[in-house]
């Protein structure tokens, strides 16, 4: 193992431990098969090491633990409620919390009480759910992220930032009142976890400041984008993650939050703004699809432990060891020369599946079974991130074809050690090695919304 002064050690040391398996290679062949080649449908008791994705899969502290015991499961006005609310308040700085069961239901009710059908809402590039949920209420979404995001191999930092002439430009074209809000994502998970600078957050917030345009950011990463920013950006290297993270949200007029990912928790996310009147109409929302005002789809407990989970995120040694873990994985893939998106994100290792299956056209899905056949080799699950996960355009019908056509590889937070990197890294080499044998795919079942989640698939 390459370990150094790089690669921080593991900042916690294990109390409780969950045995894993590894099935032999004929099953792995059967059950993939039998999901339909998306790995999306194993059982997760088939699989070794599970980076399908980084969300609800955390580990939670013992203290965070010790908080699910003293949940108030009071219908109306629980006590964690208000821990969580003076939390997030204090950390994100936004007047208003509405909690949710998770992100997209927070996404869910921004997009019903802040968009009317027609008007534009323009983005750091898409997020599947972010998306699906603004088209929905008639929003046209826009992509208004920098250029250089859609080059997997360009190594420049503040990948996810906003192209400024980009925004400026789709004001100038349609006007100030048909654009919703502007979504900033940070970090922003398809482009691979790339971070947005502060500069760049300010700036989004002069320009939107000069013509009445509300910023709402997808906050699912923001701790990990604070550590970026600490990292990489003038200025800021002696702030704490804390001072960063809530530097960041005063650029903004609120916030959708997944808990799942940065809140250190399994389930849970929340809704944040300033606005009074904006926080009316979410509160006659979140009783429609989540719960009362002070629960949200969440209980007591959950509510208690993701109090605590954000503040644990917010401690350096944790967040430096997330990072410089992910970036671990990514190095060790990078000395075997396996293709990558570059620069290595937040959470996660994307593999460019264009430069991996030369031999395979976008539209033989050459992501989507790479993934498959990873977990063949070896046990591990991965996820698509490219034209099967974008889906088709509502208009034309068409499938979105997004440049970045990558296979994830995401780190649970606190779940795994620099070992089971390795044996990642091994076991992507092995297959990058006979990777000719990866064969094209088709759609035996395709879902109308969201259909990388279910869609079937058989060998061409
Ligand atoms: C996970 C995620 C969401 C949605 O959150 P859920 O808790 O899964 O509903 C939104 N945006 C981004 C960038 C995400 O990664």
């Amino acid at each position: 193992m390459a370990l150094n002064n790089n690669y921080p050690a593991e900042p916690f040391r294990i109390k409780s431990v969950e045995t894993v398996k590894m099935i032999s290679r004929e099953v792995r062949e059967e059950v993939i098969k039998k999901a339909g080649y998306n790995t999306f449908l194993l059982n997760s008791e088939d699989v070794y090491i599970d980076l399908l994705t980084d969300s609800g899969t955390n580990a939670m502290s013992d203290k965070q633990w010790a908080g699910m015991m003293v949940g108030d499961e009071a219908y109306a006005g629980s006590k964690n409620f208000y821990h969580l609310e003076a939390t997030v308040q204090e950390i994100f700085g936004f007047k208003h919390l509405v909690p949710t069961h998770q992100g997209r239901g927070a996404e869910n009710i921004l997009s019903q009480i802040a968009i009317k059908p027609g008007q534009y809402v323009p983005g750091n590039m898409y997020f599947t759910t972010t998306r699906y949920h603004q088209e929905r209420n008639g929003g046209i979404f826009c992509d208004i992220i920098r250029d250089e995001a859609h080059d997997a191999k360009l190594n420049v930092p503040f990948k996810g930032n906003i192209d400024l002439n980009k925004l400026e430009n789709l004001i100038k074209e349609k006007g100030a009142e048909n654009i919703a809000y502007v979504c900033l994502a940070i970090t922003v998970n398809l482009a691979g976890g790339q971070p947005v600078s502060m500069q760049n957050m300010r700036e989004v917030r002069e320009l939107t400041k000069k013509h009445g345009i509300k910023v709402f950011y997808d906050a699912t990463r923001c701790v990990e984008n604070a550590y970026f920013i600490k990292e990489q950006e003038k200025g800021f290297e002696n702030k704490t993650i804390q001072e960063i993270v809530t530097e960041q949200f005063s650029y903004a007029d609120g916030c959708t939050m997944s808990g799942k990912k940065d809140g250190i928790v399994n389930i849970g996310g929340f809704l944040c703004m300033n606005d009074e009147e904006l926080f009316l109409k979410a509160k006659e929302m979140v009783v429609v699809y989540e719960g009362m005002p002070s629960y949200g789809g969440m209980a007591g407990r959950d509510m208690e432990a993701l109090a605590i989970g954000l503040r644990e995120s917010c401690q350096f040694e944790y967040i430096e060891h997330r990072i410089k873990q992910v970036r671990y994985l990514g190095d060790r893939l990078r000395e075997y020369g396996v293709p990558l998106v570059e620069p290595t994100g937040g959470h996660a290792v994307f593999l460019d599946a264009r430069e991996f299956c030369p031999h395979l056209t976008q539209d033989q899905f050459p992501a989507q079974s790479l993934a498959a056949d990873l977990y063949i080799e070896s046990g591990v699950r991965s996820m698509e991130r490219g034209i099967v996960s974008a889906g088709r355009d509502k208009t034309t019908g068409k499938n979105h074809a997004p440049k970045l056509e990558t296979v994830r590889l995401t780190i649970p937070r606190r779940v795994y050690t620099y070992s089971h990197m390795d044996l990642v890294a091994d076991s992507v080499y092995k297959l990058y090695k006979h990777k000719e044998s990866i064969k094209g795919l088709k759609f035996v079942y395709e879902p109308k919304q969201l259909r990388f989640f279910t869609a079937r698939f058989e060998h061409i």
